[in-house]
């Protein structure tokens, strides 16, 4: 009967979809959710609510190994349900629990007993964590997924993320959140807000004995922003910057040691001596090295000859525009950095130096090598009328706020691809150009200047650029000669170019 055998075959379409929807099994993933974070007055145990805005779903996780030993009582906020942990130990099983909400409260006693310096530090009155290890969400992460946080804090606590916050005064947790390395500070810190370059930035500073004031810090890290911003036409790359600064005790150098994170939003870390005072630290180099890694895409980590050594190159002649220091103390930095990075390495090649840098310790070999790159690089670009400048401004504006890891060769496609922007954008060097100046060279494709040095064990020949640019070293001192081939280019490498 045909009639009764369409019938059936809606039936059949129709009823799984009917079924579906009336005994709907949750899935791992969600859509959205919103936490509620509660800290104790003694930093000894978070207190988490997660509601979804859809169903709970089947499981959850946390992005830490190990996370699981810290959670206390997870449970339905319905029903009270229990939830248990899988055989695998780091799975959540939510069957049982009703409603849309969870709780479960966080060790952090036993967690800063337990857990290494890297992920969770206590120091005083204030513990310093990765969000990883409380954050628990579900066994499947949606990237689009709609996911807020609020602190509700005692008198005595402040919190310090590195996450946007609405106009709600709620955080929003992009993806990276939970893919990616971040810092919360809660506890007593010296709390500074301040804009600088169009950046909202929110600095926690541990109350530990320092020389510098909270004026002196605003200005150091105004300054830094501002000179990376020259870059970027006068607006530094990010809306929003937790930056958190631990002052250590000792002399030396203002600052010791910085690290850019990119966990939910960007964010720099800082350990500053405790001895330097005030007018130390404007134009020092950590800062504006560190905050220089968020104009540019996240890197992966086996090339980090690309990430760092733009960003060294770049360290040196941006303080050098902003008037920190001269262009010839800029040259005395770059070529005892060439110096170091040729002499240091296990002998492999770049590419190779730079996937174990960290194993090898081979920092300034792939650090000053990338630089090399750099400096290669803009020359060339200057010498066909553009700029690295211009290129790094068009990496920025493509590819820096995308939520992914990139490999160099993409990231060098990219520039290359900014075509013809390049042409005619490099500001000062057309300027300076003499009138009678050779034809245009053709930009050069970074891709193709870069490969050879990547694969080369030896350092990069520097010798023929120099001799074009006018540098040369004398007694240990760079001299630099005006009547040099291309002077006017390394006179507008050091300068600020127009916005
Ligand atoms: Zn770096």
């Amino acid at each position: 009967m045909i009639k009764g055998a369409g019938a059936e075959r809606l039936g059949a379409v129709l009823l799984p979809l009917a079924l579906a929807c009336a005994h709907q099994r949750p899935g791992d993933a969600s859509h959205g959710w919103d936490y509620e974070v509660t800290p104790t007055p003694q930093l000894d145990r978070l207190d988490v609510t997660l509601c979804f805005h859809d169903a709970i779903p089947r499981s959850l996780v946390a992005d830490e190994a190990g996370a699981a030993r810290y959670i206390l009582s997870p449970r339905a906020v319905a029903n009270g349900h229990p939830l248990t942990l899988a055989p695998d130990g780091e799975t959540l099983d939510t069957r049982g629990a009703t409603g849309k909400c969870l709780a479960y409260a966080v060790d952090l006693a036993r967690m800063a007993e337990e857990v290494e310096e890297q992920h969770m530090v206590r120091v005083g009155g204030v513990v310093a964590t990765s969000p990883h290890l409380w954050l628990w969400r579900p066994g499947k992460l949606i990237r689009e997924a709609d996911v807020s946080l609020a602190f509700k804090l005692p008198a005595s606590v402040q919190a310090s993320a590195p996450w946007p916050v609405d106009d709600r005064g709620r955080h929003r947790l992009p993806y990276t959140a939970f893919s990616w390395a971040s810092q919360v500070v809660l506890g007593e810190f010296d709390a500074l807000h301040f804009t600088s370059a169009g950046t909202e930035f929110d600095v926690a500073v541990m109350k530990l004995p320092r020389e510098i004031s909270d004026a002196g810090l605003q200005r150091w890290l105004d300054t830094a922003a501002t000179t990376v911003a020259g870059l970027y036409g006068g607006q530094f790359p990010a809306s929003h910057m937790q930056v958190i600064v631990v002052p250590y005790p000792g002399g030396g150098d203002p600052v010791y040691f910085g690290m850019a994170l990119r966990g939910g939003g960007p964010a720099v870390q800082l350990l500053i001596s405790a001895a330097a005072g005030d007018d130390e630290f404007p134009g020092e180099w950590v800062a504006i090295h560190e905050l220089l890694h968020h104009g540019m895409p996240f890197v992966q980590r086996d090339d980090a000859w690309l990430s760092e050594g733009f960003v060294t190159y770049y360290t040196e002649v941006l303080r050098a525009r902003a008037g920190f220091h001269s262009e010839r103390d800029a040259w005395q930095a770059l070529l005892a950095g060439f110096d170091r990075g040729s002499r240091s390495g296990a002998g492999q090649s770049l590419a190779e130096e730079s996937r174990q840098m960290h194993e090898n310790f081979a920092y300034q070999r792939v650090y000053w090598g990338g630089a090399a790159i750099a400096l290669l690089a803009d020359v060339a670009l200057r010498e066909a009328g553009s700029s690295l400048d211009a290129a790094m401004r068009h990496l920025q504006r493509c590819c820096a706020s995308t939520l992914r890891v990139w490999p160099a060769g993409q990231i060098l496609q990219a520039m290359d691809d900014s075509g013809p922007a390049l042409q005619g954008s490099s500001g000062q060097a057309k300027l300076e150009a003499p009138k009678l100046e050779a034809p245009k060279l053709e930009a050069p494709k970074l891709e193709a200047l870069a490969s050879p040095i990547l694969r080369s064990a030896a350092f990069p020949d520097l010798t023929p650029v120099y001799r074009k640019l006018g540098v040369s070293m004398v007694d240990g001192e760079p001299t630099l000669d005006e009547s040099a081939p291309v002077a006017h280019l390394r006179r507008a490498i050091f300068s600020q170019p127009r916005p």
